[in-house]
């Protein structure tokens, strides 16, 4: 693997460190464990060195991330847009960690297209957008933390690493890998984990406080959409789950109370390809899932403004729920073909 964050641009970034007097750290709409671990954990690290830094967030994001340290200072774009705007006016270093390309930043991305600040892609999602100064995309990697922990260590500052620090690292390898069963789980991904561990990070804790914290309701929610929301197409070897608005307000439904839903259609023997479409605010959001060589990145930005990783990408639809079902179904014979090899 050739060497990530090389030492000429991790140069100039020491610089930018030393220099650069307001920070801000940024990631995508709707965050997940990766996009809040690897926006913390730089947040922690940043502020062990004294640097003034922030963490805005374009939406809110699941309670069972809310244990993260440092989550209590995370500025939520959708509820504080005036004390988010002041800030990104102020910076003059924007990180934007976890997304390649500011229409995954919500209404946030009017004021970063505008901002002056030196902005930092640090990603492993494919296809970077080209505004970045500085762009470390390195769409191998397992997740956005594990390449802040390779950044950290590129700094030279891997004592760093505290408890605290590894804590977040964790969550985000955690949850991009599906608790470390993905192929872009390397054996060096594995050596960081041992590494996380060794820092402090009680890895046992994460995976109770990420995956054991549901409420009643959501397990509930999970149990009707699997029993009578769950459609398979197996002569297209495709799986998919469907929530209207209603449906979702009929289980209490909370931010991420759907995370992980979509896998259980992957689940299923011989299904190659799985969707979740979910209705919200008058939109509908859809997860794709896919096993081997099906690429659901391709899928998702040639038909649903979306993008993501070969094997898990997302997309919407400003149609209704209906609508982007039957748009769904219409393009699968296209791809039938590819569905039904290997
Ligand atoms: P999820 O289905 O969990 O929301 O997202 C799966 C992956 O696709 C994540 O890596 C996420 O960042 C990416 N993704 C989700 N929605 C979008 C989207 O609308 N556009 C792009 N480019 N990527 C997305
Ligand atoms: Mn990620």
């Amino acid at each position: 693997m050739a060497k990530r964050f090389p030492e000429t641009e991790i140069k100039k970034l020491k610089g930018l460190l030393e220099t650069k007097k307001n920070i801000l750290i940024t990631t995508h709409h709707r965050p997940d464990g990766d996009a809040m671990g690897s926006s913390l954990a730089l947040y922690n690290y940043l502020k062990a060195k004294k640097k003034t830094v922030s963490v805005i967030t374009p939406s809110d994001y699941p309670d069972f991330l809310s244990w993260l340290p440092g989550n209590k200072s995370v500025i939520n774009y959708g509820t504080s847009e005036k004390i988010a705007d002041k800030l990104i006016l102020k910076a003059d270093m924007i990180f934007c960690l976890d997304y390649n390309s500011l229409d995954r930043v919500d209404k946030m991305e009017e004021p970063l297209r505008k901002s002056k600040a030196v902005k930092i892609l640090i990603d492993h999602h494919l296809f970077p957008e080209d505004v970045f100064k500085h762009s470390f995309s390195y769409t191998t990697a397992s997740s956005t933390s594990e390449l802040i922990f390779q950044f950290i260590q590129a700094l030279g500052d891997k004592k760093f690493i505290t408890k605290k620090i590894a804590e977040c690292i964790y969550c985000g390898i955690m949850t991009d890998t599906n608790s470390f069963r993905f192929e872009s789980m390397k054996a060096e991904t594995h050596r960081i984990i041992a590494e996380l561990i060794e820092a402090g990070a009680e890895n046992f804790k994460i995976h109770e406080r990420v995956y054991d914290s549901s409420t009643e309701s959501r397990l509930r929610l999970i149990g009707y959409a699997l029993k009578d929301k769950l459609s398979v197409l197996n002569e297209y070897n495709t799986a998919y789950i469907a929530l209207s608005e209603a449906e979702l307000k009929m289980f209490n439904f909370r931010t991420g109370d759907t995370e992980g839903l979509v896998n259980y259609a992957l689940s299923i023997e011989g299904i190659k390809m799985a969707a979740f479409f979910s209705e919200k605010d008058g939109m509908v959001k859809i997860s794709f899932r896919s096993k081997g060589n099906f690429s659901v990145q391709e899928l998702s930005s040639k038909h649903f403004s979306g993008g993501g990783h070969k094997n898990a990408s997302g997309g919407r639809s400003e149609t209704s729920l209906d609508e982007a079902i039957s748009k769904f179904l219409e393009i699968l014979p296209s791809y039938k073909n590819k569905l039904l090899k290997d």
